[in-house]
């Protein structure tokens, strides 16, 4: 029987080792943490976005993003689905193909993984980081921080990335994964709330917004949040997945209307409110606070003067700054506030279909720690199910096919 190690009782550990220990080997998860699946019950604010049911490639992002299609051809969404409505997990989909399970609790989720665990005789060892593993004689040496060694067959490392240290994960398993000679690219926070320049945001705390918000190369349409150090909200966040080198991050808070239309409605509007104050020109379009800012960004003050004064060349600016409201970024909130991390351990050094490092034969990585991160929205819970299943699968099968 074959002895696997699953290093971090995260997502994808979870259902690496049921995986692992359901084609037969003797699996025992190592976990820093005093219990297993701390972050599955913060996922979803708590109820735990699942999956989603649009999870395409162009969801995920990496150096090689391609590394995600062997997950995809051996189990995927449907495939999740129905792993976890065989532990119990009935799901539902919202219009927007975001997948929860039935009983809007996280805690239902990491229950029925638990209660698996137990089912195939799964050893869970907590409060044991391991700091290192080694290769000796064909098998592998767990070392941990504190406490005794172990050894295993094959190990998985499910270490999680940087994202949300609270939580459990810190970056350990990269050095792990150094340890055996492999690159670990540049990392930093993803799905995550913007900073800018706070001179507006500031005054709109607290407003969310439907907008359309872009930076160059992407945008997202979805909610927005105004804070005081910047931008918030899940458009935001999803945004931040495409985050690269650039500067400035706009909104379009008339998305779905041209320039031109905008500024024909905007001159219409003029006239029908043409003794009210500008201060209150945009009441019934727009929040008043947010229509007051768009009013200064355009250079058009004071808001007492009444609305029939607006000028066209203002009107035309108007429509200008609120179909490209502009904030310049100053950067983005901390790991600790990041859902997941950008970069990782470098995929090209991996099998996309067995998760199982090149360089070291029966050294496998799955979830959040290898160089892919979704977009918001189900799919980085999707990869760290889909390639902990793969990992744990082939670890379990390793030796036998070796025999
Ligand atoms: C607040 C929040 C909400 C989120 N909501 C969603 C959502 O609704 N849907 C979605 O798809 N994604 C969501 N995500 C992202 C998703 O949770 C992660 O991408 C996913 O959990 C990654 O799974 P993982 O198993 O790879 O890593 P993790 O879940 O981070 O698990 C890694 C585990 O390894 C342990 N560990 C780390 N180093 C060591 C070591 N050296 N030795 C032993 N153990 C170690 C950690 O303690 C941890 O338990 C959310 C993230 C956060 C922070």
């Amino acid at each position: 029987m074959n002895n696997v190690a699953v290093i971090g009782g995260g997502a994808s550990g979870l259902v690496a080792a049921i995986s692992a220990a359901s084609k037969g080997a003797r699996v025992t998860i190592y976990e820093s943490g005093a219990r297993v699946g701390k972050k599955i019950l913060s996922t979803g604010n708590g109820r735990c976005n699942m999956t989603n049911m649009n999870a395409s490639a162009e969801h995920y992002h990496g150096a090689d993003v391609g590394f995600v299609r062997g997950a995809r051809e051996k189990f995927w969404v449907g495939d999740t689905l129905g792993f976890f409505l065989s532990l119990g997990v009935m799901t539902k989909t919202e219009p927007d193909g975001r997948v929860y399970p039935y009983s809007d609790k996280a805690s239902s989720v990491l229950d029925a993984l638990r209660l698996k665990l137990d089912a195939l005789g799964v050893r869970t060892v907590t409060s044991y980081e391991v700091k290192s593993v080694k290769r000796k004689n064909n098998r592998f040496i767990i070392i941990p921080y504190r406490g005794e060694s172990e050894t295993a067959d094959a190990v998985i490392v499910a270490t999680g990335g940087r994202a949300a240290p609270d939580l459990g994960s810190k970056g350990g398993g990269y050095d792990i994964l150094k340890g055996f000679g492999h690159t670990i690219t540049d990392t930093r926070p993803s799905l995550v709330q913007i900073k800018t320049e706070t001179e507006t945001v500031k005054k709109l705390k607290g407003i969310k917004i439907t907008a359309e918000a872009s930076i160059d190369g992407a945008s997202e349409y979805g909610e927005i949040l105004f804070t005081d150090y910047g931008l918030s909200g899940i458009a935001i966040f999803s945004l931040t997945a495409y985050l690269g080198k650039q500067k400035t991050v706009s909104l379009d808070v008339m998305s779905g209307t041209s320039r031109e239309e905008l500024t024909a409605m905007l001159t219409e509007r003029a006239r029908l409110m043409s003794d009210v104050p500008l201060e209150s020109y945009f009441t019934g379009m727009l929040d008043k606070r947010v229509g007051q800012a768009l009013l200064k960004t355009a250079g058009i003050t004071p808001l007492s003067r009444p609305s029939r004064t607006i000028t066209k060349a203002e009107t035309e600016r108007l429509a200008a700054v609120m179909k490209k409201w502009e904030f310049k970024i100053e950067g983005t909130m901390s790991w600790n506030n990041a859902q997941t991390t950008k970069g990782g351990a470098l995929t090209s050094e991996f099998d996309k279909n067995t998760m199982e490092s090149k360089i070291v034969s029966g050294l496998y990585a799955s979830g959040e720690v290898l160089d892919i991160d979704g977009d918001c929205g189900g799919y980085n819970l999707q990869w760290a199910w889909s390639s902990g299943y793969i990992a744990g699968m082939n670890a379990a099968l390793r030796k036998e096919n070796k025999q």
